[in-house]
């Protein structure tokens, strides 16, 4: 007889998108997971109700002046509250078989290399981590000898095709993009974008900072990043290919001249799942696929004039050193900017250029030296933003 014994799982932002659909599927198999640690932002009134629902043993607010608030919430349940930076790492370190890093942003970093130190698995839906410290995030796996799976939709396509036995026979792999919210848009109108037409995007239900990536295609630039650090390729060999459908997930082109798809209705649970149950698979209640219905998947090149953002991602890439550091930050500066109607959509991508240009650094070699870059990028691409864009 098979005992089947439950995986204690962590989620690291577990109130938002991700995490929302992490404990979603956790909820749904309560019998194949125990929820050890949960960990939010600003969030206190969502922790709180997660916590309830979940009984984990650890329940983390980033936000210090949110603690009595936890606390309170808490009080009588048996789960430890803490708050502030250093209790995330802390929730990051309770013993766990899988961690969900789900936080967005580079803040998500410290609190995802310290889950890596546990040599265990981690989920990693937090691209920004692989794009501010890609080849110290990667020594970290190697050292620790953690397990890194994808959830990020597009890696998780490739992850479930790739085969890693025989990666020389891979030609290119072909990450697809839904062109986002403004995929037909002239530059004008782009120009004059609301914040709420930015963050409509036409299949994807997902955070705010993402929402805004897709729209200005960032989000397909810094998933150029994240592949090549997952999956060791040159920017050379991975494409990008506008699917408006979303359905086809990602390809990767064999030397044979096979090419090899997964393919799913648009639901982040997919991904999580595959995640999740690794190397096994569990059940989605997601829509399933219906070919037929959709009769018709289209493709097209992605238009880098109208997205600069995308050149930006890889010329950084090929330059190495600072640049994906300063990219990154930059990027999350000028799109909280713009999530608070300071800035116009197009200040973004020029926000991220200039601060490339005006910030030069040597290669990060250490953990250090990577948020050192992170906060000089913050203020140049800030100083940039108040001067520049009012300049116009
Ligand atoms: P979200 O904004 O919905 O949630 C972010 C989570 O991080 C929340 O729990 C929030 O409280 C927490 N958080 C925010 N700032 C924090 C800080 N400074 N310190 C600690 N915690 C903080 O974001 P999301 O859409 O769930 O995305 C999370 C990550 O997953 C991002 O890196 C995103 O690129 C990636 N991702 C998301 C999706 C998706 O469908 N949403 C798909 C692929 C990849
Ligand atoms: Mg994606």
């Amino acid at each position: 007889m098979v005992i089947a014994t439950s995986k204690r799982i962590s989620i690291l932002g577990s109130t938002g998108s991700v995490g929302q659909n992490t404990l979603d599927l956790v909820d749904r198999n309560r019998d194949r997971f125990d929820v050890v640690a949960l960990t939010a932002g600003r969030n206190v009134d969502d922790l709180i109700a997660q916590a309830r629902q979940f009984k984990p043993l650890f329940a983390v607010i980033a936000d210090p002046d949110a603690y009595k608030q936890l606390k309170d919430g808490l009080s009588g349940t048996g789960v430890s509250v803490a708050a502030g930076p250093d209790a995330l790492i802390e929730a990051a370190q309770q013993p766990a078989d899988l961690i969900m890093s789900a936080i967005v942003g580079a803040a998500g970093l410290k609190p995802t290399l310290a889950a890596l130190a546990q040599s265990t698995v981690v989920a990693l839906a937090n691209k920004e981590c692989l794009v501010c410290a890609g080849a110290i995030f990667m020594d970290a796996v190697r050292q620790h000898d953690a397990t890194l799976l994808p959830v990020d939709s597009e890696h998780s396509a490739i992850f479930q095709v790739f085969d890693a036995q025989q990666s020389n026979t891979i030609n290119r792999i072909i990450l697809t993009a839904s062109g986002g919210p403004f995929r037909e848009w002239s530059i004008e109108d782009m120009a004059k974008a609301s914040l709420a037409q930015a963050t409509a995007h036409p299949n994807w239900s997902m955070g705010s900072k993402i929402s805004v990536d897709s729209a200005t295609m960032m989000n397909k630039g810094l998933e150029v990043i994240e592949a090549h650090y997952l999956f060791g390729l040159p920017e050379s060999q991975i494409e990008i290919l506008v699917h408006p459908q979303s359905v086809v997930h990602s390809l990767v082109d064999y030397v044979d001249g096979s090419v090899l798809a997964q393919l799913g209705t648009p639901d982040m649970r997919t991904p999580i799942a595959y995640a999740l149950a690794w190397p096994d698979r569990m059940a989605v209640p997601c829509e399933r696929l219906d070919l037929a219905e959709i009769a018709t998947l289209s493709f097209e090149a992605p238009d880098s004039k109208r997205f600069p953002a995308l050149a930006l991602a890889r010329n950084a890439l090929q330059a190495g050193g600072a640049a994906p550091t300063l990219l990154n930050a930059a990027n999350e500066v000028a799109v909280e900017r713009f999530l608070a109607g300071e800035i116009g959509f197009l200040d973004i991508a020029r926000a991220v250029e200039d601060t490339l240009v005006y910030c030069q650094y040597e290669a990060p070699s250490s953990l250090d030296d990577v948020l050192m870059l992170d906060t000089e990028a913050r203020r140049a691409a800030g100083r940039w933003l108040a001067v520049g864009s009012a300049a116009e």
